[in-house]
């Protein structure tokens, strides 16, 4: 069983509720080893929707964190951490976020400053510069792993070529570099629909993992806790949401990626 779970935000994103505290709390009780907090990256240029901290309160972020790795060091162990997007035009901050933070994670929600999130509007091409932008991040070394990598499927309702183009390479990079690919618990909690005619998650979907599972690339659970309570409904159920990927034979990780 994953004993930690490295994809945790704060309220201060502005869609997640409770204090940083309660987060830490609720992880203990679940009886969870190794908690990463990766609230998403300031982006002082990304206006589209305010969804994020802003550059001057990520100190505040870290010494909140902090303290509570140090109140609860008998308990838990605890990170510091974020999620960003890959943009190229911001990519001389991520060495710098590293100086501060244990880790980063990926999560490409959109490609550039001005462009809204990929659950509002992407198209064809946007796919496909995701999946340039995934793959080169990945080669920088500052990830530790890809977050939801299905996350563009969100508005279609066919698996587009450019999609599974994306997975492939994907996996592929994540094999070679041996960057893990996120099995996302708040995609899974936003239900099914029908896709290809067959109703599936949006994400963390089927087909996607069926073309991570024939490159054998390494795979690991994220909750995406944006609220404490996601810790009692998804934790305890891990096991069973292996049971339903166990015809692909996965490639679990099994000790916490961050060292
Ligand atoms: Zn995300
Ligand atoms: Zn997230």
């Amino acid at each position: 069983m994953q004993n930690f779970n490295l994809h945790t935000h704060t309220s201060r994103c502005f869609h997640a509720v409770g204090c940083d505290e309660e987060y830490v709390l609720a992880a203990i009780k679940n009886g969870v080893k190794i908690l990463g907090f990766s609230d998403h990256c300031p982006m002082d240029q990304y206006t589209v929707y305010k969804d994020r901290m802003k550059l001057n309160e990520l100190d505040e972020y870290i010494q909140s964190i902090q303290s509570l790795k140090e109140k609860y060091k008998d308990q838990i162990k605890i990170l510091v951490g974020l999620e960003c997007e890959y943009i190229p035009e911001y990519k001389d901050m991520y060495p710098k976020f590293l100086k501060k933070v244990d880790y980063l994670i990926l999560g490409q929600h959109f490609n550039r400053f001005d462009q809204k999130d990929f659950t509002a509007f992407i198209t064809h091409e946007d796919v496909q510069v995701m999946e340039e932008y995934v793959t080169t991040a990945m080669k920088t070394g500052y990830f530790t792993y890809v977050a939801h990598p299905d996350y563009f499927l969100y508005l279609f309702d066919k698996y587009p070529q450019e999609g599974k183009h994306a997975i492939e390479h994907i996996a592929k990079c994540s094999k070679e570099l041996n960057i893990p690919l996120e099995i996302n618990l708040k995609g899974r909690a936003k239900g099914k629909k029908m896709i290809d005619g067959k109703m599936d998650y949006r994400y963390p979907n089927s087909q996607t993992f069926e073309i991570i599972a024939k490159h054998h690339a390494p795979v690991l659970f994220g909750l995406d806790c944006h609220n404490p309570k996601t810790f009692d409904d998804f934790y305890p159920e891990l096991q069973n949401y292996k049971e339903e990927f166990q015809h692909l034979h996965l490639n679990y990780v099994t000790e916490c990626p961050v060292k």
